[in-house]
């Protein structure tokens, strides 16, 4: 990040509002992946209702949902996630062009099962994210049709971020995450790799999860890896944030920045971007872990930026307090604490 894009954060902080917002873009997608949370029971926080139930938008509706959303939270960052936001890539070859106009960084988080246009390299603020579960017998079971051989297709001609999220399978063989590493280090597509662990519900269980031995294991790995290959985008301070991960959604700096908001652009997910009650203490999420990593960074004597931002973001609360009260339909910038979850 730029010193003035850090500064314009800062601001954004201060004014009561979320630098960061995370869009479920659609409520659709093509594949059934196990494990995941967007179609958990639990994740809007509605109940009876999951995002598949959830009105959502298309065509031009859709675009101008967004861009009005936008202009109303001015954030520095967008993700469009889903569902799968390929889904609706008609919508995103309006939609992209137009957040890149605005200086809006954005991220697209997809399995890559459809063609990712290569005239979109040309989007510098743009950065496609696949997300790949495990090496190719693995990925291949769980993400059917979005197979290692579609997305060898699907991203040709491209340059993407490579994400996998490591669940509880892929520890049983010693070397599995090198190999994963070392693979996608190797193709010309491959602009950096990013790694994240799963991240359970409160009281779950199942493979996906990591236990504490396999979470040790990952981190040791990570440690290594990291100096061995250079894609692998994790600096040392954020791979050791997966020791302790933040206590609760309160300490998560994540958490707090971050504004997400489902299909029918009005539902806010919250805690975070996973919904429901997650369990914070076995979080593996990359961006948590790169804000905590950030926030543990002293910025004066004595001062770490993560108690700047606490300080800073009790000031835009009250800022959003004293808005509310001259204007009282102005929508709070600021994802609401769990328990005063609502649909907006
Ligand atoms: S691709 Fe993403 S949204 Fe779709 S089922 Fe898999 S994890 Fe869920
Ligand atoms: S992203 Fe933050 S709030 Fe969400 S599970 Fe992880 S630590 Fe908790």
């Amino acid at each position: 990040m730029k010193t003035s894009e850090v500064m314009h954060a800062w601001a954004t902080i201060l004014s009561g509002r979320a630098p960061s917002i995370s869009i479920e873009l659609t409520r659709e997608c093509p594949l059934r992946c196990p494990g995941c949370y967007a179609y958990d029971d639990g994740h809007l926080g509605l109940p009876g209702i999951t995002l598949r139930q959830l009105a959502d938008y298309k065509g031009s509706a859709l675009v101008h949902g967004v861009l009005r959303l936008v202009e109303e939270r001015r954030p520095l960052h967008v993700s469009l996630v889903g569902g799968d936001p390929m889904v609706r890539f008609r919508e995103l070859e309006e939609l992209l062009p137009e957040l890149e106009r605005r200086g809006v960084h954005v991220q697209l988080v997809t399995s890559a099962f459809r063609r990712i246009p290569v005239q979109w390299n040309a989007l510098s603020h743009l950065n496609i994210v696949v997300s790949v579960d495990g090496l190719q017998p693995e990925h291949d079971v769980r993400r059917k049709p979005a197979t290692y051989e579609r997305i060898l297709k699907s991203i040709d001609g491209t340059k993407v971020t490579i994400h996998c999220t490591v669940t509880g399978q892929m520890m049983g063989r010693p070397g599995y995450l090198e190999d994963f590493i070392q693979f996608w280090s190797e193709r010309k597509e491959t602009k950096r790799i990013w790694i994240s662990l799963f991240t359970p519900q409160m009281g779950a269980v199942g493979p996906e999860i990591l236990t504490p031995d396999e979470r040790k294991r990952v981190t040791e790995d990570l440690l290594r890896l990291q100096a061995m290959y250079p894609l692998l985008d994790m600096q040392k301070g954020v791979i050791e944030e997966f020791h302790h991960p933040p206590a609760s959604p309160k300490d998560c700096i994540f958490a707090q920045t971050t504004l997400t908001v489902s299909a029918d652009l009005k539902t806010r997910i919250t805690p975070c971007q996973f919904g429901g009650t997650p369990d914070c203490s076995k979080c593996g999420c990359i961006a948590s872990m790169g804000l905590a990593a950030v926030g543990h960074h002293r910025v004066l004597p004595g001062v770490t930026a993560g108690q700047l931002f606490t300080l800073s973001a009790l000031i835009g609360k009250g800022v959003n307090k004293l808005r509310s009260l001259r204007e009282p339909n102005e929508p709070v910038g600021y994802p609401e604490p769990e328990e005063d979850r609502e649909v907006a």
